[in-house]
């Protein structure tokens, strides 16, 4: 599919493809939600994050990133700088899996067109995938978080050159504390990759005090807030 040209024409793309989205019945997860979770934020984001599934509460809120993990992703956005508004912010699955278990592999393979074409539609310059299945899917490699987190990589999704950033799904350092800092050192690095300057590898990544950042681009735009 051919990518949109202007920010406007992008965004009435993005409200078209939000309203064919909320009636989407292509796997058996549309029987068991309350309602799709299509992502929010910023449709002009040069920053966009893709997680894994909606939960109980964005089920119920219809917003992605309400729960706990979505308060400490804010927390970790707002250490470098940035919030909510800047950002675009989605799932790999748009309908949240029964029990929150892992999403299947049918269910991934019916929902993906959603998300390249969100990705084609934002134009982010990175892509930050958080945990396991939004990295292998957009990497389309194999190669797991605790391998690649930190570290950035080009890739081409549909039409869109972006550099996929993976790091640690937030909801990791919830059940494991020592996890926080690992994400804190990957979170820290975003600024520096948005800039476009070469950032240190991860070993040598400052832990915090980065400066802050980038000037969002903006803001009126706020999918999910309709
Ligand atoms: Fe459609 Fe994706 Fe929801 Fe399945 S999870 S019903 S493919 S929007």
């Amino acid at each position: 599919m051919a990518a949109v040209a202007t920010s406007e024409a992008r965004r009435a793309e993005l409200v078209s493809l939000y309203n064919a989205v909320s009636s989407c019945t292509a796997c058996p997860l549309a029987e068991t939600r309350t309602q799709v979770v299509f992502g929010a934020g910023n449709a002009n984001a040069e920053l966009m994050f893709v997680g894994e599934a909606p939960g109980f509460h964005e089920d119920q809120q219809g917003i992605p990133f309400v729960g706990a993990a979505g308060k400490l992703l804010e927390s970790l956005l707002a250490d470098i700088g940035l919030s909510r508004e800047d950002v675009f912010i989605g799932n790999v699955l748009k309908c949240r899996p029964p029990g929150n278990r892992d999403p299947q592999a049918d269910e991934i393979e019916a929902c993906q067109n959603h998300l390249f074409r969100q990705i084609e539609l934002i134009q982010p310059r990175i892509v930050a995938t958080l945990g396991n299945f939004a990295t292998k899917l957009l990497s389309g490699s194999p190669a797991g978080i605790t391998r690649v987190h930190g570290t950035q990589q080009s890739v081409q999704l549909g039409n869109s050159q972006v550099l996929l950033y993976p790091i640690y799904h937030p909801a990791a350092a919830l059940y494991t504390r020592a996890m926080l800092g690992v994400l804190e050192q990957d979170f820290a690095r975003l600024p520096q990759l948005l800039a476009g300057e070469p950032a240190p590898g991860p070993e040598e990544a400052a832990p915090a005090a980065l400066a802050a950042t980038p000037a969002a681009t903006e803001y009126e735009a706020q999918l999910g807030l309709f």
